[in-house]
């Protein structure tokens, strides 16, 4: 297993500067640090990390794909696993990251295209490339391809490893297609939603994209065959529940919510700490890890963008990110 990159992307401030009250995330090089002023004179650094990147405030989604995403999709296209993840507080830019904006698309569009532009570039046209998009909401597993599938079961078997049974998985032929697929799939993720960032910040979406030998081809079950898996993850909201003072469906969501991210630390954690001391790792303890299990362990690369707000009022969240960023290195 190499070691997991870890990343940490300051988005820009949504309230005007006068809110930061003196409290200010510093961006140097690849430290972040919490400095604090008072009355106009600067104090020293209260809190300080370093991760393999930090980006500020006027980091693109390019810089971002091109130090994180690219290398994986790299490995994915050579036969190993790969999977990237936005962690971070509801607003704090995790859904930027992934899907980008008009102007500078995502990690997901990028990679897509990445992936098609090297295989028209390669010899290599022995295999199919699939795509499916899931969202898991309170532990359960939805389809974004097709809204009637809903509530998929967890499967293991000896020709297709851990696989989300009933899945649809589309078979495709070049990012324009995949683009449109991906289209699709969010307007099904806010399926009647009124607020469109209730729904999504509460579910976790695993964009995924596999290679895989054709299975026309007789020595399909060889040893030689390589398949390989992508998976592009927007984590639900990692804010604490307490804050908003949630009770019923809201309650039910957060503990969900926790407790997978809780899960999700563990197993990246004993991941990072290398073989020595791994031990058990807790992969079944929630839907998120047992899914991506195949993608985590062994010959994958794993990078975390962790996402942060800037503003004063989220500090404790943005430090309870930071630890979590912390724990993962
Ligand atoms: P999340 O998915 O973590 O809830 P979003 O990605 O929806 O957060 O971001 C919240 C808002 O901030 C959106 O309006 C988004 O466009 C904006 N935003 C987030 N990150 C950036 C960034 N790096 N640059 C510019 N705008 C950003
Ligand atoms: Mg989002």
């Amino acid at each position: 297993m190499e070691k997991i990159c870890v990343a940490v992307r300051v988005r820009p401030p949504v309230t005007p500067v006068e809110d930061l009250n003196g409290n200010q995330w510093k961006v140097d090089d690849n430290r972040i640090s919490l400095h604090r002023s008072l009355s106009g004179t600067p104090l020293p650094p209260a809190l300080s990390y370093t991760f393999d990147h930090v980006f500020d405030e006027n980091c693109s989604n390019s810089r971002v794909y091109d130090l994180l995403t690219k290398d994986i999709i790299h490995a994915v296209l050579q036969g190993f696993n790969g999977t990237a993840f936005a962690y971070g507080q509801t607003s704090s830019g995790k859904t930027f990251t992934m899907n980008g904006s008009d102007g500078d698309p995502g990690i997901i569009h990028r990679a897509v295209k990445d992936i098609f532009a090297e295989i028209s570039a390669s010899s290599d046209r022995e295999f199919l490339i699939r795509v499916s998009y899931m969202e898991i909401y309170n532990e359960e597993i939805n389809d974004l391809f097709a809204v009637e599938n809903q509530k998929l079961q967890i499967h293991e078997s000896l020709e297709r490893g851990i696989f989300v049974a009933g899945l649809r998985e589309e078979i495709v032929n070049s990012a324009e297609q995949v683009l449109k697929l991906i289209e699709m799939g969010e307007v099904n993720r806010h399926f009647g939603e009124t607020n469109m960032n209730v729904r999504s910040s509460r579910s976790h979406t695993i964009f995924r994209m596999g290679k895989t030998q054709d299975s026309s081809d007789s020595s399909y079950l060889d040893d030689a065959i390589r398949v390989s898996v992508l998976n592009l993850v927007d984590l639900a909201g990692s804010e604490r529940i307490a804050k908003t003072g949630a009770g019923g469906v809201r309650l039910k969501e957060g503990k969900h919510i926790n407790k997978s991210l809780m899960i999700l630390g563990n197993v990246i954690n004993k991941l990072s700490d290398g073989a020595k001391q791994r031990g058990h790792i807790p992969y079944r303890d929630s839907k998120l890890t047992r899914i991506l299990q195949p993608a985590l362990g062994g010959n994958a690369k794993t990078s975390i963008i962790c996402t942060v707000a800037p503003e004063e009022v989220h500090i404790e969240e943005t430090k309870g990110t930071l630890q979590f960023a912390s724990r993962a290195k």
